[in-house]
């Protein structure tokens, strides 16, 4: 195991070893966020009166005068499969998180996740960070390690492993983790990543609050065949605030969010 980190977050070891990880389930748990869809309400304008202002270049943009994923501000960057970070990426602002054993975060993150976790104190849940800021080598072993698995659980070889392992682990370069904007919230009574997390109080509270924050639940049960991402009810993507009321209000995850909003 000489290829794998001295030292493994709970998410990761679970990933790792199996066991919780293998009983996660797509479908059956909760829809994205708790708000009915008759909230809805319509995204465009929502750059143009936000605090996250963006003024397009002249010349620049879709064909049709909108924004292109490239222009959106940094709490809107879409990381995925098929968007991945830039070769050699490193976060601009990362920062410790207070309270945790060394993990970080983007800073211009960080106050909205420590109101977040004090809401959530103060609610009388108890939500513990066990993953954030990953580097690229790091998220590289997590992947490698889970085509491994794939291979040998499986019985999978070469891009059919890949892509099972791909489901549970992004690939290197496609990690909220590696953007420094997601965290991995767990309740600190049950620390197990498998679908019984969402029944926690601690979970329920959150997927209730995070958005008042500007986090969304990033990978909801029903959007799965979007994301490419199983369902992670501990997953959580920093946008901002009044995009995370948006999202979580039109009931889409981001990657159709964002098709919507950019139009
Ligand atoms: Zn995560």
């Amino acid at each position: 195991m000489g290829m794998l980190p001295d030292r493994l977050s709970r998410r990761e070891f679970a990933i790792l070893a199996g066991g919780a990880a293998a009983v996660l389930v797509v479908g059956g748990g909760l829809a994205h966020g708790s708000h009915p869809s008759s909230e809805s309400h319509s995204s465009p304008g929502l750059l143009a009166h936000g605090t996250e202002v963006v003024s397009a270049p002249a010349g620049s943009g879709t064909a049709d005068g909108g924004l292109t994923l490239e222009e959106l501000p940094w709490n809107l960057r879409l990381v995925n499969g098929t968007h991945p970070l830039p070769e050699g990426f490193e976060p601009p602002e990362r920062c410790d998180i207070p309270g945790t054993d060394g993990l970080a975060i983007d800073r211009r993150v960080l106050d909205d996740l420590m109101a977040l976790l004090d809401g959530a104190t103060a609610a009388g849940v108890r939500p513990e960070v066990c993953s954030a800021y990953r580097s690229h080598d790091y998220q590289e072993r997590l992947f490698a390690a889970r085509v491994q698995r794939a291979e040998q659980e499986e019985g999978l070889a070469g891009v059919d492993a890949e892509e099972a392992a791909s489901f549970w682990v992004a690939r290197p370069g496609a990690s909220e983790h590696e953007a420094a904007f997601a965290v991995d919230l767990v309740d600190a009574s049950y620390q197990e990543l498998d679908e019984a997390q969402e029944a926690t109080d601690t979970q329920r509270w959150l997927i209730d609050h995070c958005a008042e924050y500007g986090f969304i639940l990033r990978y909801p049960t029903d959007k799965s065949d979007v994301t490419g991402i199983g369902y992670e009810p501990w997953h959580y993507r920093y946008v901002g605030k009044e995009a995370a009321d948006a999202i979580t209000a039109s009931g889409l995850c981001l990657e159709e969010w964002l098709d919507q909003y950019l139009g």
